[in-house]
This record gives C-alpha cells, sequence and structure tokens, in this order.
C-alpha cells in the first residue's frame, strides 16, 4: 500500500490549475445561467475519463431551478458496508451577487476562488483515488455539489435521500482555499460535539504529514450561517468540517477575499498556490486516514 504521505506528493499542482481555468473559463457556473450546463459537461467528461470510478448523478430543484449533484465514487475492492462512508465534497456552483448590477442569466461568475479550487480538488482526487481503490476499506465518495451559493441547496437535497442509519461517517468539505496572499492559513469550520473528533483528526493530520496549513483556525457553527455544504451534515449529526478562507475576522493572517462573490474572481486572483495545495493535501490526507 503506498503511505498516505506519498499519496499527497502525487496531487499534481499543475492539473489542480488547469481545471480551476478551464471551470473559470465558462464565464459562469451560476445554476441560472446557460453555461452552467459547461460545467456539468466538463465534470462529467472528466470523471468519465478516469478507469475504475462510478460517476452518478443527483437531480433535484430549487424554486423550479434545476440543480445537479454529480457523484464519483471510489469503491474497495471488498464489497462497502452501509455505514462508514467517506465524503470529500465541493461545490461547484458560482454566483457574483456582489457586482453592480448584476444578472444572474447573463453576468459572468467565474468563481475562480470560489470554488474552482475546491472543485479542482476534487477532480484531482478522482485521478488518485482510482489508482488507490485496492488499499480503500471504505467507499469514499466525492460530491460535486450544485446550488451552494443558494443557501446549500443541493447538499441538503442530497442529505434527504440518505437512508437511516446514515451512510457517512465524515463529511470533509473544500470550499475558497487559493486567494489568501498574507499567510497559509485556513479556517476549520466544525459542527456540533458530533464533529469535534474529525476536527482534532485533520488538525493532527496536518502536524503528521507536516501540510504546514498555518495558522489552522477551528470555529464552531452552530447554524447555516456559514453557507458551506458541510452545514446541513454537520447539523444533522454527521460528523462534518469545512475548511475554507473564508469565515474568520480578517486579520494579520487573511485581508478578505474582495473578489468573492463577483465578476472579478478571475484565476489570476488565485495569489496563494501553496495554500491551495496544502489545503488539497490536507483533505485528501484526512479523508484517507479514515478510509484505509
Ligand atoms: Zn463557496
Amino acid at each position: 500500500m503506498r503511505p498516505i504521505a506519498a499519496v499527497l506528493e502525487r496531487i499534481d499542482a499543475a492539473k489542480l490549475n488547469d481545471h480551476m481555468t478551464a471551470l473559470a473559463s465558462f464565464g459562469s457556473r451560476d445554476v441560472r445561467h446557460p453555461n452552467h450546463a459547461k460545467a456539468v459537461a466538463y465534470l462529467k467528461e472528466q470523471l468519465g475519463a478516469i478507469p475504475g470510478l462510478v460517476v452518478q448523478s443527483h437531480r433535484a430543484a430549487y424554486n423550479g431551478i434545476p440543480l445537479e449533484n454529480i457523484f464519483a465514487i471510489a469503491d474497495p475492492f471488498t464489497q462497502p458496508g452501509p455505514t462508514g462512508w467517506v465524503m470529500i465534497c465541493a461545490h461547484y456552483d458560482s454566483i457574483s451577487n456582489r457586482s453592480p448590477g448584476w444578472n444572474p442569466a447573463t453576468s459572468d461568475a467565474p468563481g475562480a476562488d470560489d470554488n474552482g479550487t475546491g472543485t479542482a480538488a476534487l477532480l484531482e482526487y478522482a485521478r488518485l483515488l482510482a489508482q488507490e481503490r485496492a488499499s480503500l476499506r471504505q467507499r469514499v465518495v466525492l460530491a460535486f455539489f450544485d446550488g451552494e451559493e443558494l443557501f446549500f441547496k443541493g447538499s441538503a437535497a442530497y442529505l434527504g435521500t440518505l437512508p437511516e442509519p446514515k451512510p457517512y461517517a465524515a463529511v470533509i468539505n473544500i470550499d475558497m482555499v487559493g486567494f489568501n496572499p498574507l499567510a497559509d492559513r485556513l479556517d476549520l469550520i466544525w459542527y456540533t460535539n458530533g464533529s469535534a473528533g474529525l476536527r482534532d483528526r485533520m488538525i493532527a493530520a496536518n502536524d503528521r504529514y507536516q501540510i504546514g496549513v498555518s495558522p489552522l483556525l477551528p470555529q464552531l457553527a452552530t447554524s447555516g450561517a456559514t453557507i458551506l455544504d458541510a452545514a446541513p451534515f454537520g447539523l444533522a449529526g454527521i460528523p462534518s468540517i469545512a475548511i475554507v478562507q473564508r469565515y474568520g475576522e480578517n486579520d494579520s493572517t487573511f485581508p478578505g477575499n474582495y473578489t468573492f462573490h463577483t465578476v472579478n474572481d478571475t484565476p489570476d486572483k488565485i495569489t496563494n498556490k501553496r495554500l491551495w495545495l496544502k489545503a488539497t493535501k490536507l483533505a485528501l490526507a484526512t479523508a484517507l486516514e479514515l478510509a484505509r
């Protein structure tokens, strides 16, 4: 079995950048924009080209707007159990409602940082996990959620389809991780006491694999106000965490991403690719520790 540290070294920063640039190039991934379909096609094309992955769609609707969650599943060669699954998730939709005169159907919403960075990480996990399937004891689900910018409607709809007992032992969310020009800082959002163990496991993984996210700032979220795909799962009692640049107070380690939810969230604003790579390693290391 390839050691986790060796799997982390296989993450290809050039591939991350290619995926993020491609996703931003569609102009908008807003669920009300016609080019949203181009993002769906891109994800399916990329995932479909990877041998050994199962790709599934889950369709939902919100206020008459169709949503499509896309899943890439890496299963162990032994039959996966009904519980103990590990999810890594990122939303691929975008929005630019902070830009003046914004029109969801026609305005740009490139979403390079939010959340081209996280979506690209998931695409890279798909490539790598397909090669690590034989080492997995648990099913790993890569969830590309839609409608997050409408208050996590895609992930919440998916949560509603899960049987009891819920199959997931952990949900790890990655959202906006490439902007911060000041420090390799991430906020680590966690939900209820049920998520504390997962939070501590990620903090330990940051040290054990010398990933170097610093500071890594735990923050308890007691509601969905953080607007992250981890929220519906965490508030439902599933151990859930999110790594994100966005929710701490702006301070000397983070100036705030001034392009957030604007037409200016473009690839040239991804100014900390080292942080992006660290975040990508951190979520994968945590997931692999749980799934092996
Ligand atoms: Zn986001």
